[in-house]
Order: C-alpha cells, then structure tokens, then sequence
C-alpha cells in the first residue's frame, strides 16, 4: 500500500473522532519512525507489509477509543516530550498552567535569597548515589506521573533540586526515564513513598510542594469520557468520594515539611478552589491564590506558610 491509501483508510476507519486526519498521520508516521511531515509530503511512498499491518493494528487501536497518547508512547508538554505509558496519566495542557505560576513563586525567591545569602541551605545526604550540592531552592512534587512538573521546573530554574515521590514503580522508572532523557536527572531525587512516608529527612528543609493529585470525585469517574475512564489510571484521577482526600493529607503534613514561608502549590478541579483554600486556611495558611486556565476555570491554588 501506498502512504496516501493507508491514510484515506485510516481516516474513513476514525470518521467519528475528532481530528482523523491528525490522528491517522501521526499514527503512520510513529509506525514509519518519521515525523508527520513525512506523511503530509510523501503520498506515493510505498509501504510494506508489515508497517502497513503495524498501522491498521494501531488504527483499529485508537478506532476503540484508546487514546492516541498512549499508542504514540509519547505526550508534549511545556514544549518537550515525554514519554507516557498507561499507567501514568497522560499530561493535560491545563497542567501547564500550574508549573507557570509555580517558576513565577520559585523566580520570586531566588530574587528574595540573592538578598539573604543566609537563607541558602545545604542539605547533605548520605546515599552515595547523590551527591546534594548547595542548591538554592529545593522542592518536592506529590505522585509525579510521567515526571512532567519536575522535570519541566528543574528544566527552567537551574538552582531547583527536586525531589520527586510516587506510589506506582511504573510512574518512577517513567520519572527516571524522562528525567534522563531531558538530561535533569542529576538535579532529581526520585522516592518510592506513600506521600511523605519516605521524604522525614526533608523535614523543614522544602521551599515547597507541588502537586496534581487525584482530585476527581469517584462517583464522577463513570462520567467522563470513555477515553479516560476506560484507559487512564483510575488511582491517579479518583480523589476520593469528595475529590478532597489528597488535598487533606498533604496539606495536613505540609506545614512540617516546609520552611517558613515556603509555598504549597496544587492543580484543582474547576469546583475545588474554595474547599482547597478552605483546607489551607484551617492549616494556617495564607497569601492563597487562585489562578484560572484558559479556559477561564479554577485551575491551581497557591498557599504560603506563614
Ligand atoms: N484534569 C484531569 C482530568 O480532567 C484530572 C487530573 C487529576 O485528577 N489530577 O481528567
């Protein structure tokens, strides 16, 4: 088969989908390992048998609304990619918005420090396998995925050291992975830890703790997309009868964790702004801040210990 027929094929295959043609070349062109333009340019190119199977398999994949994500192995997000498998949700774009307002914090203190050389930390460690520096900020995300927020932070701030936790092997080895690849590893500590389970040493030393928990109502999860429910990690979008349980366990424990006036950054659900802020308050937290996504919906919250 040639390019242009396997394309006609496969976008008649995903005529009910949304973006077809998009799906269906990038599809060919992950089967071909070459980029989309390959496909757009080269109609005629003739394809063999098995890439032409590898494609129908994929097509037919994606035709029972597995997400094309994962077929791609792969996700952009703060303008890189990474790779994603199924047992990590693939990164929403609205997820971007978090780490934004989060480099913004994290800028305002490195310009605070700069100011108040005392205030620069030094944490030691003695696993061999790091070697901590003298970094300025360090920061902790809660169940990092694909690593998207790590890896995006340490990629834009230089000073950050990161420490990353998650309960599912799957998610570390794709924080590692991606770590790796986008060549931060060495700035990221990643732990197997139930939230701050196995993170005690880090007791007082955060500037802060970022996090996108599960923060779907469970009732609500048979509600979303058949793309989502039926395909996405249930454990990392299922927040609990309220959506609320994640929120209420870090920001229990946060305040131990953090320095004085170090910050606590979440992405929330569109409805969740005023319970999250809620929650902060009770814990003695202030400056809160409630930042919209484009779509002008609650998005992410920001607190600061007092
Ligand atoms: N924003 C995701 C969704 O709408 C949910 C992410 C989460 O629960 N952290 O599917």
């Amino acid at each position: 088969m040639k390019i242009k027929e396997i394309l006609a094929w496969s976008i008649s295959e995903l005529s009910d989908f949304q973006t077809p043609r998009l799906d269906a070349e990038l599809i060919i062109a992950d089967i071909l390992k070459e980029e989309r333009l390959y496909v757009m340019i080269n109609p005629d190119k003739q394809l063999t048998d098995k890439e032409t199977t590898n494609i129908k398999a994929n097509i037919l994949l994606r035709k029972s609304n597995y997400p094309i994500h994962y077929i791609l192995k792969k996700r952009e997000f703060m303008g890189m990619d990474f790779e994603v498998e199924p047992d990590v949700l693939i990164p929403r774009p609205d997820t971007e918005i978090l780490v934004e307002q989060a480099i913004y914090e994290i800028s305002k203190r490195k310009k605070h420090k700069i100011l108040n050389e005392k205030d620069i930390i030094n944490v030691e460690k003695d696993d061999s396998s790091f070697q901590y520096r003298s970094y300025d900020i360090i920061g902790m995300e809660i169940g990092s995925g694909s690593g998207i927020i790590s890896i995006s932070l340490l990629e834009n701030i230089n000073e950050l050291y990161m420490v990353a936790v998650d309960i599912n092997d799957k998610a570390l080895e794709l924080t590692k992975k991606n770590a790796i690849a986008h060549n931060v590893d060495k700035r990221l500590d990643i732990r197997k830890s139930d939230l701050f389970e196995e993170v005690k040493d880090l007791k007082g030393n955060l500037d802060f703790i970022i996090s996108n928990p599960p923060y779907i109502q469970r009732h609500i999860i048979d509600m979303l997309s058949e793309e989502i429910k039926s395909y996405e990690p249930h454990n990392a979008l299922d927040g609990g009868d309220d959506g609320l349980d994640f929120y209420k366990a870090i920001i229990i424990s946060s305040g131990d964790f953090l320095k004085q006036r170090g910050f606590i950054a979440f992405e929330i659900g569109y409805d969740q702004a005023l319970s999250v802020q809620n929650l902060l308050l009770d814990e003695g937290f202030s400056d809160c801040k409630v930042v919209k996504d484009i779509a002008g919906l609650d998005r992410v919250v920001i607190a600061y210990k007092i």
